[in-house]
């Protein structure tokens, strides 16, 4: 079947600088009065933060209509799906963590996407020079899709923890595919973001670029009628209509016969993917990892994602300093100096732990942290660092010589969060990798298929350097997503997550010691200017970062390096990250926190506003 989309131009109204159209279509009439476009919400009775403000709508409306957290995470996420196409949706994967109030336990799904069997660790390589192919290349194909886990995921979470139905939980998100939504900037500017992709695919031109191939203009309503069916398949058959269904053929059929357009000059090539690989995947139950924080407990995603033993190795790390006693400028330089270490062990030793051993207890054993923190003294260390050894006896203070593996990773995805009055919490980060993913939307079926699978690592630093994140016949590939749930005296503290590609762990990271170390509220922790320092040999710092004393001071007494943060694009690539999350008041309280101003704005939500 072909894609039936219907774009309808709406209004055109005069759109301020940075005002969403979400809010500028909202009406009084439309909606109760706590449904505006807000960055932080506080109150009462669950609460939900999200990239999007239809998308948190969902998820408040299926939370007062007796659903839980986890039965609002999915409607969240698959309104997600509708509104925010490029970075999200059916044909992507993610990793739920979920408190569970009942048990008072931390459970995660990890719903990553999964390598067809025909997989080899040289996916992405040449056949006609054995050398890898051009991150573009790679991405722009069928050999980037890897077998969605995103239904999966919310079929397991749902059955497992929900209240309601995944085909009542999806009713939300058909809703708005059926009646449309109001393109935002911010939407446009992924679409110029992935103009190229998107244009060539003629399944994606045809529903979300003009008939000339240009990008839709802001204010107009866009529906997606097949998205709608989709999802309406998928509440009447259950999630067997995907995996091991007819919607799971024509994934793989869009995989490996991409809709090329006629006008295309790119070379595009088929991908690997059967039916049979489809009709294989399962969305996995996973022990969270574990650290202790100044007394608090953090709860984090294991491999498949680096995201958990990341930055729980470098708040290990950071244990070690008292960060709230220093100067803003020695905590800051600890903070960079803990995450260049963790990134090192990450790059070395983290993949996806079905395949090879993880040294996850390792990773995330204060003893071996102390071994990386006594490497730091009063300046910046030089990067590439070399990898620690995370097998006990650790030793006092060793180096290894491991040359470091080069990473690619996206930096677009999304993160929400969502608590119910049971006190369940949801932190999800779901994702279909770069900004459109692989640019190739399934004929008829209304959604983007992911690249994930460029995140493999495409080949080892030198042919002999033990590297983790090669492909495989049904591996998933290393993650840097970081959905967090934190508890204090084993109740909910605090909850947060955010997209970014492998920035995504020290936006988590930096976010976390802004609130618990340095005493800033949620909203104001995720709100402050970042600063990423992956094991490079300068960090990406936002432009308000480097305005700042605090970046001069660290470069001119710690000997740190900043570069500001660009990307292909757009201005918006300046800003590292798109946080969310929920700080656990007195009183029962609920704060939604999300950011006020990168992206356009998230979009914070409370069941009863106070
Ligand atoms: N693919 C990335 C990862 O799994 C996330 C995508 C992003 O945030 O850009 O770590």
């Amino acid at each position: 079947m072909q894609a039936r989309y219907v774009l309808r131009i709406g209004a055109v109204f005069a759109l301020a600088a940075g005002t969403s159209a979400a809010t500028a279509s909202a009406t009084p009439a439309q909606h109760p009065p706590n449904y505006v476009k807000q960055a932080t919400a506080t109150g009462t009775g669950g609460a939900v933060a999200s990239a999007e403000f239809n998308a948190s709508k969902a998820g408040i409306e299926t939370l007062r209509s007796g659903g839980n957290a986890i039965d609002a995470a999915v409607a969240v996420a698959s309104t997600l799906g509708v509104t925010e196409p490029f970075v999200a949706g059916a044909g992507g994967g993610g990793y739920m963590v979920i408190y569970l109030a009942k048990t008072k336990q931390v459970v995660t799904i990890d719903g990553r996407e999964m390598c067809a069997a025909a997989c080899t660790p040289n996916l992405f390589l040449d056949p006609a020079t054995g050398k890898p192919l051009a991150f573009e290349d790679a991405r722009r194909s069928g050999l980037s899709v890897g077998v969605p886990g995103m239904v999966a995921t919310w079929d397991k979470a749902v059955k497992a923890y929900g209240r309601k139905s995944l085909g009542s939980n999806l009713k939300p998100a058909i809703e708005v595919a059926d009646h449309g939504f109001t393109v935002t900037p911010n939407f446009v500017d992924q679409e110029k973001e992935a103009l190229a992709d998107l244009q060539t695919f003629t399944s994606s031109r045809k529903l979300f670029l003009t008939k000339d191939g240009q990008p839709l203009p802001a204010g107009s309503t866009l529906r997606n009628p097949d998205l709608a069916h989709t999802y309406s398949e998928i509440a009447k058959h259950g999630a067997s209509y995907l995996y091991g269904g007819p919607l799971g053929n024509d994934i793989a059929r869009a995989v490996t016969h991409p809709p090329v357009w006629s006008g295309s000059t790119f070379n595009v090539r088929p991908g690997l993917m059967t039916a049979q690989d489809v009709a294989n995947y399962v969305a996995k139950t996973r022990q969270p990892t574990h650290v202790n924080y100044r007394g608090l407990d953090v709860y984090g995603m294991p491999p498949s994602s680096s995201g958990g033993t990341t930055t729980g190795e470098a708040l290990n790390i950071l244990n070690g300093w008292n960060l709230s006693g220093e100067s803003r400028a020695e905590a800051t330089f600890h903070y960079l100096e803990a995450s260049r270490l963790a990134f090192a062990d990450r790059n070395a030793y983290v993949g996806d732990s079905d395949y090879q051993p993880v040294p996850v207890q390792g990773l995330l054993d204060p003893a071996f942290a102390a071994t990386r923190r006594c490497l730091v003294g009063n300046k910046a260390l030089t990067s590439p660092v070399a990898p620690g050894i995370p097998f006990a006896p650790y030793g006092t203070c060793p180096t290894s010589k491991t040359a470091a593996n080069p990473v690619h990773e996206g930096t677009q995805t999304n993160h929400l969060v969502v608590a119910d009055k049971w006190g369940n919490v949801v932190s999800y980060t779901n994702t279909i990798e770069q900004v459109a993913g692989s640019g190739i939307t399934v004929p008829g079926r209304g959604f983007l298929l992911n690249n994930e699978m460029t995140d493999f690592d495409f080949a080892p630093a030198t042919p002999s350097t033990y590297d983790p994140n090669l492909p495989a016949p049904g591996k998933r590939p290393r993650s840097s997503m970081s959905p967090t749930i934190v508890l204090k005296a084993g109740a909910p503290d605090f909850t947060l997550g955010s997209p970014g590609g492998a920035t995504i762990i020290t936006t988590v990271l930096q976010t976390l010691i802004n609130h618990v170390d340095f005493g800033m509220s949620l909203p104001q922790a995720l709100a402050a200017p970042r600063v990423s320092q992956r094991n490079n040999a300068k960090a990406d710092a936002e432009p308000a970062f480097l305005s700042t004393d605090l970046a001069k001071v660290l470069t001119s007494q710690y000997g740190e390096q900043f570069a500001a943060k660009t990307g292909p694009v757009l201005p918006a690539d300046s800003f590292i990250g798109n946080a969310t999350g929920i700080d656990f008041l007195p009183g029962g309280r609920f704060q939604a926190a999300a950011e006020p101003v990168r992206s356009g704005g998230g979009s914070a939500l409370v069941v009863n506003p106070q």
